[in-house]
């Protein structure tokens, strides 16, 4: 096994080996770019050292071999006390992190060799001290561990006792005697002095990049962005190249494209006379890219050269760091840059139109998750806003209201029309009300896997966590971020997609790209937005690859026709136990209080026009297109009343003497109905088959609405399904009842009305048997949350809020069941019903109608394993469209 790579042994292919940053160093070596010399220790090298505590036996030798070559190439030796060769170690995972260890510039610099830098620099003391200051600086803090502020203290009393405001205005002489301070800091805090041997320090260096894979915020990053903690880091040794050697030289980054419009053009920022870090860390005011073009010509079209070999090679935004040593250019990263959700869709589109990929690859260049994030209304960009601070951005949207700070007063204020923003240090269960009542939540702690976060993202409520700089007082009900103090009652602004939080109302616009899908705007109008023009585009590329359809969770003809403009394909789940609700509760309540048949029946047939109005104005709105209708599925408590209220008011009527007959009645069913476990209780169709008539009443309603649609010459393509059904037995008896009532309303009218009659797969039983229930459906849909519920045997009305955060910070699962499909448990489940089921009728439509059916991820489940549809929201249509087209991509 090799441990060390040189930059030219390597390829962009190789991240999980050389991390991110060597393998695209090695493959801009190998494209004949200008990059400094160096190689890569692998991750191999870090999993071994993280192991067993120490580095493998041969890397050492490794290391040396390669440092020889290094120095060969170089014509000097590291450290070389009168012309050092200096190097960077740098680290380098596969996933960039945030957390891990900085690089350490300028590694070879001692007492000795600060002199012969000086010497080669042509006699540049300046640049030869605020090298080595630069060194000792960093090495202390990212290797020794010494307290950085020592440093920056020590920094900022030598520019005041110079009485200058930069530090490129301090002389050698200054910088000399910074290097004295930092060095005795060293001392003080390691009890050791600063290394002197240049090969110490590059060892040191190298242990101390490996030992940062595992720091508290790594590990913090890692889990919050679902990157697996083993995969370990690489170390770059890169030879030295000087942007501090005065006003021709300097350090930059730059972007091949715009990463937030995705236009073509120059940007970056550029820094005279610094090295590396201070371009972000904002110590001196940069240019604008631009403006090096008339500080060095040629090192500027050199850039713009290589920029775009860059993008042809990547065919991609790439961003990058160079720096210019005398007019010398010089690449030292590159990467295919993070762009915004909208720049996402350009850019794809972009790069088609120039040739350099095609419509496949551009739907892998954008996802489900982007578009969703373009979906939701946003804040005004041209408001004036305050920002208060900044915290994740844990779950999507705009949010206004009042800052309350818990969430009784949530609860209160929001019940008297108030919207509210519900604040916390950090939420735990007993917030649940509060969250609900709310329009958004903020937390100053936790990340994307707190309570405050999962249970948002469950919700679809938008939710900022982590607002480190918020101070939240509960007990004085209010906020402070430094002099700013926000009561209780005061407007705040939170944004879900980017983290934000603002002072007062921040008017918020809705997504250009829902006025697309709604039909309000359109593509190829002269005002249409460019981001519609991609979205557009990217739609049509999923569209015409996708097999899967897609289909809608609808219950009423105005949300059918939102989901028709969306682009549903039909209807995949409409819940008739939404037509019960309101004022028809009550003949409901008359149906479960009926003591003989003749109350039954007509408490049924109050019901039936009713329902049948309903389906023929869905049947309408999805005039062509396949609606399935669910016959009632929950338990029937549901449509009573409360069982604690209504005892207190029969207990309370009863002292009075003044019971009401029809109350005492409807106790006696509340409690004849209570269950302890409702959701394996009595329902779906379990219902069917114990209450008579209810079926066959919502079976009839069904086959007279499309009878009524097909004299009125409409194209009604309806399908009858039956919930919770474990045994073909059970079905079997539907089926039959079914059959009659079809029969006799086909032989009334003297049509065909050609009504399929299937069954949902939510029970692990029914997935089981899907090969006998087979014979008496003809289509399955599986649902996925009941699957869920029953495979885990959790109940999600009360787990999300309860153990889930515990569940996810240990890792258990990486994101919650209910939003991605558990592919190897209930996915399994799923796929061997899927096989079953085809077996013993080869042309069973199957589909899914749970929440998963709009999961990007999920899709591409559903997708692998063949079914033929997948059923969503109206508002996920979109998503699922694309992530369809991605899959068959
Ligand atoms: P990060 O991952 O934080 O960007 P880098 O390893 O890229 O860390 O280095 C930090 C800064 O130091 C960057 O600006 C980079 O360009 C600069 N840098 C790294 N190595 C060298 C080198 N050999 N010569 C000059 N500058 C360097
Ligand atoms: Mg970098
Ligand atoms: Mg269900």
């Amino acid at each position: 096994q090799k441990f060390v790579y040189d930059f030219t042994e390597g390829n962009r292919d190789l991240k999980d080996l050389l991390g991110g940053k060597g393998a695209n160093l090695a493959e801009m070596t190998n494209l004949g770019l200008p990059v400094p010399p160096g190689f890569t220790i692998t991750t191999e090298a870090c999993k071994v050292y993280l192991d067993s505590g120490d580095a493998p036996k041969e890397l050492r030798d490794e290391v040396s071999a390669h440092l020889d070559a290094l120095e060969a190439k170089m014509g000097k030796k590291l450290g070389q006390a009168d012309d050092p060769l200096l190097v960077s170690v740098r680290s380098g995972a596969k996933f960039s992190m945030p957390g891990m260890m900085d690089t350490v510039l300028n590694i070879g610099l001692s007492d000795k060799s600060v002199t012969g830098l000086a010497k080669q620099a042509g006699g540049d003391e300046r640049f030869a001290w605020d090298s080595y200051r630069r060194l000792i600086q960093m090495f202390g803090k990212t290797v020794l561990g010494v307290d950085g502020e020592l440093f920056e203290d020590a920094l900022e009393e030598a520019k005041t006792a110079k009485k200058v405001k930069v530090d490129t205005d301090l002389e050698a002489a200054d910088l000399k005697r910074l290097v004295k301070k930092f060095k005795k800091i060293v001392s003080d805090a390691c009890g050791r002095d600063f290394p002197q041997d240049p090969r110490e320090q590059m060892d040191l260096a190298i242990n101390a990049v490996f030992d940062s894979w595992n720091t508290d915020r790594a590990k913090l990053y890692r889990r919050q962005e679902r990157i697996p903690g083993d995969l370990g880091t690489a170390v770059n040794v890169c030879s030295m190249v000087f942007g501090n050697l005065g006003p021709d030289s300097g350090t930059g980054v730059a972007f091949t494209r715009d990463p937030a419009s995705g236009h073509q053009g120059v940007y970056g920022d550029y820094l005279q006379n610094a090295q590396g870090e201070d371009v972000v860390a904002g110590i001196r005011n940069t240019v604008p890219l631009a403006d090096l073009e008339s500080l060095d010509k040629k090192s500027y079209d050199q850039l713009m050269q290589i920029m775009e070999t860059l993008e042809t090679h990547y065919k991609d935004l790439c961003d990058i760091e160079f720096t210019i040593e005398r007019g010398q250019l010089w690449m030292l990263q590159t990467r295919v840059g993070k762009r915004t959700a909208g720049a996402a869709f350009r850019i794809a589109t972009q790069l088609v139109d120039q040739g350099l990929i095609d419509e496949a690859e551009a739907l892998q260049r954008v996802n489900g998750a982007q578009l969703a994030q373009l979906m939701f209304p946003r804040f005004d960009d041209e408001a004036k806003t305050q920002l208060l601070g900044r915290g994740i951005a844990a779950s999507p949207g705009a949010a206004v209201g009042k800052a309350v700070f818990d969430s009784y007063t949530a609860v209160k204020w929001s019940r008297s029309g108030e919207k509210v923003i519900l604040i916390r240090r950090e939420t735990n269960p007993d917030d649940l009300d509060g969250m609900i009542a709310a329009e958004g939540i903020l937390t100053s702690r936790g990340g994307k896997t707190s309570h405050a976060a999962v249970v948002a993202r469950g919700m679809g409520k938008t939710c900022v966590c982590g607002a480190e700089e918020i101070e939240v007082d509960t007990k004085r009900r209010r906020l402070t971020v430094g002099s700013t103090v926000v009561e209780e009652g005061d407007v705040v602004s939170i944004d879900g997609s980017s983290g934000k939080v603002y002072l007062g109302e921040v008017p918020v616009v809705p997504s250009p790209v829902v006025e697309y899908f709604e039909g309000r705007m359109h593509a190829g109008a002269d005002d249409a937005d460019e981001l519609v023009e991609a979205v557009h585009r990217i739609m049509a590329y999923a569209d015409r690859r996708r097999r899967l359809r897609v289909r809608a969770n609808a219950d009423n003809a105005e949300d059918a026709l939102r989901a028709r403009r969306f682009g549903a394909q039909g209807i995949g789940l409409c819940r008739t136990e939404h037509m019960f609700l309101g004022e028809r509760r009550e003949m409901v309540e008359k149906l479960i209080l009926a003591d003989t048949d003749d109350e039954r029946e007509d408490a049924l047939k109050s019901l039936l026009p009713l329902q049948k109005k309903d389906f023929i104005e869905l049947f309408e709105a999805m005039d062509g297109l396949p609606v399935t209708v669910r016959l009632l599925d929950p338990p029937l408590h549901e449509f009573l009343p409360d069982i604690t209220e209504l005892s207190v008011r029969v207990a309370l009527a009863e002292s009075r003497k003044d019971a009401n007959e029809n109350d005492l009645r409807l106790l006696q069913a509340v409690h004849r109905l209570h269950e302890q476990n409702p959701m394996l209780g009595l329902r779906g169709v379990r219902l069917g088959l114990v209450i008579p008539g209810l079926f066959t009443m919502q079976i009839r309603a069904i086959a007279e609405a499309a009878a009524a649609r097909k004299n009125a010459k409409g194209d009604p393509r309806a399908e009858i399904m039956i919930p919770l059904v474990g045994s073909v037995q059970e079905l079997e008896f539907v089926r039959e009842e079914a059959e009659t009532v079809i029969a006799e309303v086909e032989a009334a009218h003297g049509i065909d009305l050609k009504l399929a009659l299937g069954t949902m797969i939510e029970l692990p039983r029914a997935a089981i048997t899907a090969g006998q229930i087979a014979e008496a459906a003809e289509f399955f849909s599986f649902g996925t949350n009941d699957l869920t519920q029953t495979v885990w045997g959790f109940s999600r009305d009360d787990v999300e809020a309860s153990f889930f955060t515990a569940y996810l910070e240990k890792g258990i699962f990486g994101v919650s069941p209910f939003e991605t499909i558990d592919r190897d448990g209930v996915g399994a489940l799923v796929k061997q019903a899927v096989e079953a089921g085809r077996r013993t009728r080869p042309d069973l439509k199957l589909g899914v109608c749970g929440e998963h059916g709009g999961d990007p991820e999920s899709v591409h489940f559903f997708h692998e394993v063949g079914l033929d549809y997948v059923s969503c929201s109206p508002f996920r249509i979109p998503v699922a469209r694309l992530e369809a087209g991605r899959a068959a991509a």
